[in-house]
C-alpha cells in the first residue's frame, strides 16, 4: 500500500490564531505560559487534522514561533554574543524574539539578525550569523519536547529539521564573504555533525522511526566540494538511529543528482510538481530497500490537482515500490491558507477549483486509496467530483476571455521600442523643465488611521460612493499641497485609496479573485492574503485615471502617475497554472499598457510603474535566468512601449540585489529608476556605476522603515557620493520606497531637509 506523509503544516492558523498570540505577548497582554498554550493548541489541532487524513506520520518540528529557521539556529546555540546567551544556559524563548525583533518583553533591546526571502517563496527566514570555530550544541528541548506531546495524543511522528548543508547554505557571517556557497562554511561541518547525530540518537530513545531532514538546497546551483560534503554528511547521518528522509523541494536535483549514487540514505523526496522531469533519473539511482517520497500535490499554489493525471504518473512505481514509494505534497504546506471550509463568499464554482491546505491533504487521501487494487466507493466518487471541476475549470468561460485570447495572437507585433534614451530625455526636459537633481517621492504618503476608516466604511456599505470619492479628494488635495508648500519638484497624488498596491489592481482587472481568509505566513505574526489570478487578464475599465487626473487638476506641477508593475502583480498573487506565468504577464501587461495609455492622453506626463519583486522572479536556477529576465523585461516594455517621447516613465525597485540583473534593468529601459540604497550608504549604486547604467536614477537618500529624521547634511552627503560615481545630471533625490507606513510629522521634516538637501546640491 502506498504510504501518505507531510513535509509540514501552516502553523498560523485558520484564524491567525498564531499571529494574535504573540502579538499579544510582544505587547505584554499574553503570559508565557498563555503563549506556550496556544501553540500547544495550534499543534493538536494541525497534527489532527493531517491524522485524520490517513498519513502515516504527522511532521513534528514544523512549528515555530516566529520561524523554524530560527527555532533551529537556537536549538543548535548559535546565538551571536550581543543576544548575552550564557554558556551552557538554555536559549530562552525571549532570546528567540529578540534575534527576530531587536526587542521581546524581557531581555535588553539589540540589533535583530538579519531576515531573507526563503528560497523563491514570499516568506521570510532569519538569517544564522556564522563564525569560523562557532560551537554547537543542544540548547533548547522543543523538539524532544514536541515530539512526546505528539506521542502522547497518540500520533505517529516524523519529526523534521533543516539539514546541516542547508543551514549552512542560508547563513552568514563576516568571515564567509563568497555567497551562500562559500567553502569556509563547510569547516563547520566537524562542529555540526556531532550536534545533529546526537539529535538523532536521542529522537531514537523517544522511539522515533523516521526523521525529515529538509535540504531544499540540493536544488540550486552547488559547487563540488559542496556535493561532495553531501554524500559524506548523509553518509554519516544515515549510518545509525532513525531512518533518515533526505528531503528537497522548489526544484529538481539535476547535477546535483550525483550526490545520490549509492548514497546510504533511507529516503529520498523530491518535487514532483516543479521538476517532473526528474522523476526517472531518480527512481534510477534509488535502490529497491530505499524509500522514495513523491511530492505530487503543489505546496506553493491552491488549484486542485488533477489526480487522474497523478494517478497514471506514478501507477506503475506504487505498484513496483510498494510501501517503499510515498506520497506527499510538493513541500511544506506553509506556503499555502489552512482551509477553503471557511471561505463563504466565494461562488461555489470558483470553490470547486481550489484547494488549501486541509483540502491538500484530502487530496492525498484519494489518491492512495484510489491507487489500491480495489478503491472503496467513497474514494471513487471523490475521484469523480474532482475530475469534474476540473473538466469545469477548463472549459469555464471566466477563465478564457476570447478578447483577450484575440489580442493575445497579435502581441508579438506591439510596439515595445522607444527611440534612444537621449533623444527621448530631451523632449521630456522640455516639456517637464525640471531643475536639476529634481525631487520627488515613491509614491504613497502616511496611511492615516482615518483613511483607512474611509475605506473601510465604503467597502462595508456604511459609506456611500460620493462621500467616498469626496473623502478621497480632499486627501488627495491635502497632499498635493503639502507638497507644493515644501516644494518638491515632481508630485503625486498619495495612493489613498490603495489598501495593498497587487490588491488595489486585482480588483479592478477581470480574472482575479480574492479570498476573505486565505493568510499565508510572510514573516514573523505578518501574512499575506495573496490574490488569485484564475482567468485571462483584461483591464474592465480604466483604474487610475480618475484619480491621478484629479491631482494633477489642482496643481500646475507635474504629478506622476502610479501603477504597479506587470511583474509584481504576478510575483504576489496565486497564479493560475493552466498557461505559462509569461503568458499571464503578457496579459497583465496589455492592461497596464492601456491604462498608461489613457494616463498619457488625461495630461499625465510622468508614469512610474513600480517592480520592487522583478529581481525574486529570478528562478533558483541560473540557467534558467535568461528566459526569465527576457519574458519579464519584455512584460515591462510591453506595457510602456504605447507612450510619447515626452512621456516621462519612471519605475521603482528596492530591497533586492541589483548587481546580478543590471543588464535586465537597463533593458527595461525606464527614463528613470528610483531605487533604496540608503542602508547600504549607496553601495548598492557600484552595479549601476560598473555597468554604466545610461538613464536617469534617483538613488533613495533616506530609508523609510524608521521614524527617524535624516539630517540634510547626510543627504548632501550621500547624494554626492552618488555624483562621483553617475553622471550629476542624471540623477534624482527621492526616498528609499513609499511613506504609506510613515506618520506625517517626520514625514514633513524629512521631506522638507531632503528638499533642502537638493537646493544645496543645485548650488554647489
Ligand atoms: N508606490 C508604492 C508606494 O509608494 C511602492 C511601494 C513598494 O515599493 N513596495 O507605496
Ligand atoms: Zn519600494
Amino acid at each position: 500500500m502506498t504510504i501518505t506523509h507531510s513535509l509540514g503544516f501552516p502553523r498560523i492558523g485558520v484564524q491567525r490564531e498564531l499571529k494574535r498570540a504573540q502579538e499579544a505577548y510582544w505587547a505584554g497582554s499574553l503570559t508565557a505560559q498563555e503563549l506556550e498554550l496556544t501553540g500547544q493548541e495550534l499543534r493538536a489541532r494541525h497534527w489532527q487534522i493531517q491524522a485524520d487524513s490517513g498519513l502515516a506520520h504527522v511532521p513534528v518540528g514544523d512549528f515555530a514561533w516566529y520561524d523554524q529557521i530560527l527555532e533551529w539556529t537556537t536549538f543548535l546555540g548559535a546565538v551571536p554574543a550581543r543576544f548575552g546567551q550564557h554558556g551552557q544556559d538554555d536559549v530562552a524563548l525571549d532570546t528567540l524574539f529578540r534575534m527576530a525583533r531587536g526587542r521581546a518583553p524581557t531581555g535588553t533591546p539589540v540589533a535583530a539578525c538579519e531576515m531573507t526571502k526563503w528560497f523563491d517563496t514570499n516568506y521570510h527566514y532569519i538569517v544564522p550569523e556564522l563564525a569560523p570555530e562557532q560551537e554547537y550544541r543542544i540548547a533548547r528541548s522543543y523538539l524532544f519536547d514536541q515530539v512526546r506531546e505528539a506521542q502522547a495524543l497518540g500520533h505517529q511522528v516524523k519529526p523534521v529539521i533543516p539539514g546541516p548543508l542547508t543551514w549552512l547554505w542560508l547563513g552568514k557571517g563576516d568571515a564567509f564573504t563568497d555567497g551562500p556557497t562559500d567553502l569556509g562554511k563547510l569547516a563547520l561541518l566537524d562542529q555540526l555533525l556531532p550536534v545533529y547525530q546526537q539529535v538523532l540518537a536521542q529522537l531514537q530513545a523517544l522511539g522515533v522511526e523516521w526523521v525529515q531532514i529538509d535540504e531544499p538546497a540540493l536544488v540550486m546551483d552547488l559547487p563540488q566540494a559542496w556535493r561532495d560534503a553531501y554524500r559524506r554528511v548523509y553518509q554519516a547521518l544515515s549510518a545509525s538511529g532513525p531512518s533518515v528522509l533526505l528531503t528537497t523541494y522548489f526544484g529538481g536535483l539535476e547535477d546535483n543528482v550525483s550526490v545520490l549514487d549509492g548514497l546510504p540514505v533511507q529516503g529520498l523526496h523530491i518535487d514532483l510538481v516543479r521538476a517532473p522531469e526528474q522523476l526517472d533519473s531518480l527512481a534510477s539511482v534509488l535502490g529497491d530497500d530505499q524509500v522514495l517520497s513523491l511530492g505530487v500535490i503543489d505546496g506553493r499554489n491552491i488549484w486542485r490537482t488533477d489526480l487522474d493525471q497523478v494517478k497514471s504518473q506514478v501507477a506503475a512505481l506504487a505498484a513496483q515500490r510498494g510501501n517503499k514509494l510515498w506520497l506527499a505534497p510538493s513541500c511544506s504546506l506553509l506556503h499555502v491558507p489552512v482551509d477553503l471550509a471557511v471561505e463563504h463568499e466565494l461562488d461555489d464554482e470558483l470553490r470547486s477549483w481550489l484547494s488549501f491546505a486541509v483540502q491538500k491533504l484530502d487530496e492525498l487521501r484519494v489518491l492512495a486509496a484510489a491507487l489500491k487494487a480495489s478503491p472503496d466507493t467513497a474514494s471513487l466518487q471523490a475521484l469523480e467530483v474532482q475530475r469534474v471541476a476540473l473538466e469545469q475549470r477548463r472549459n469555464s468561460p471566466r477563465i478564457h476571455n476570447p478578447v483577450v485570447q484575440q489580442r493575445m495572437q497579435g502581441v508579438a507585433e506591439l510596439n515595445r521600442g522607444r527611440p534612444v534614451f537621449a533623444k527621448r530625455i530631451q523632449a521630456q526636459q522640455h516639456k517637464l523643465g525640471l531643475p536639476a537633481y529634481p525631487t520627488t517621492t515613491i509614491g504613497s504618503f502616511p496611511q492615516t488611521s482615518e483613511i483607512r476608516v474611509l475605506r473601510r466604511d465604503w467597502r462595508s456599505g456604511a459609506l456611500g460612493d460620493a462621500a467616498y470619492q469626496q473623502g478621497i479628494r480632499d486627501e488627495i488635495e491635502k497632499v498635493i499641497r503639502f507638497q507644493e508648500r515644501i516644494g518638491l519638484d515632481v508630485l503625486v497624488h498619495g495612493e489613498p485609496e490603495r489598501n495593498d498596491m497587487v490588491e488595489y489592481f486585482g480588483e479592478l482587472l477581470g480574472g482575479f479573485a480574492f479570498t476573505q481568509y486565505g493568510w499565508v505566513q510572510s514573516y514573523g505574526s505578518r501574512c499575506v492574503k495573496p490574490p488569485v489570478i484564475f482567468g485571462d487578464v483584461v483591464r474592465l475599465a480604466p483604474m487610475t485615471v480618475a484619480w491621478s487626473g484629479y491631482a494633477q487638476s489642482l496643481t500646475a506641477k507635474p504629478v506622476k502617475g502610479m501603477l504597479t508593475g506587470p511583474v509584481t502583480i504576478l510575483q504576489w498573487s496565486f497564479v493560475r497554472d493552466d498557461q505559462p506565468r509569461a503568458t499571464t504577464c503578457q496579459q497583465l501587461a496589455l492592461a497596464l499598457r492601456d491604462e498608461i495609455e489613457d494616463l498619457e492622453a488625461a495630461g499625465i506626463g510622468i508614469i512610474q510603474i513600480d517592480e520592487p519583486a522583478f529581481r525574486e522572479g529570478l528562478p533558483l536556477r541560473r540557467a534558467s535566468w535568461a528566459a526569465y529576465l527576457d519574458w519579464a523585461v519584455d512584460s515591462f516594455r510591453l506595457s510602456t512601449g504605447i507612450v510619447n517621447d515626452e512621456t516621462q516613465i519612471h519605475t521603482h525597485m528596492c530591497y533586492s540585489e541589483f548587481n546580478d540583473i543590471i543588464e535586465a534593468i537597463a533593458a527595461m529601459d525606464a527614463d528613470v529608476i528610483t531605487i533604496e540604497t540608503s542602508r547600504s550608504k549607496m553601495e548598492l549604486l557600484s552595479a549601476f556605476e560598473n555597468f554604466q547604467y545610461p538613464n536617469d536614477i534617483g538613488p533613495g537618500v533616506y530609508d523609510i522603515h524608521t521614524p527617524n529624521v535624516p539630517k540634510e547634511s547626510w543627504m548632501v552627503d550621500l547624494m554626492k557620493k552618488a555624483a562621483s560615481r553617475l553622471p550629476p545630471e542624471r540623477l534624482w533625490v527621492n526616498p528609499d520606497c513609499g511613506l504609506k507606513t510613515r506618520g506625517w510629522p517626520e514625514t514633513e521634516a524629512a521631506l522638507t531637509a531632503m528638499v533642502s538637501a537638493a537646493h544645496a546640491l543645485r548650488y554647489t
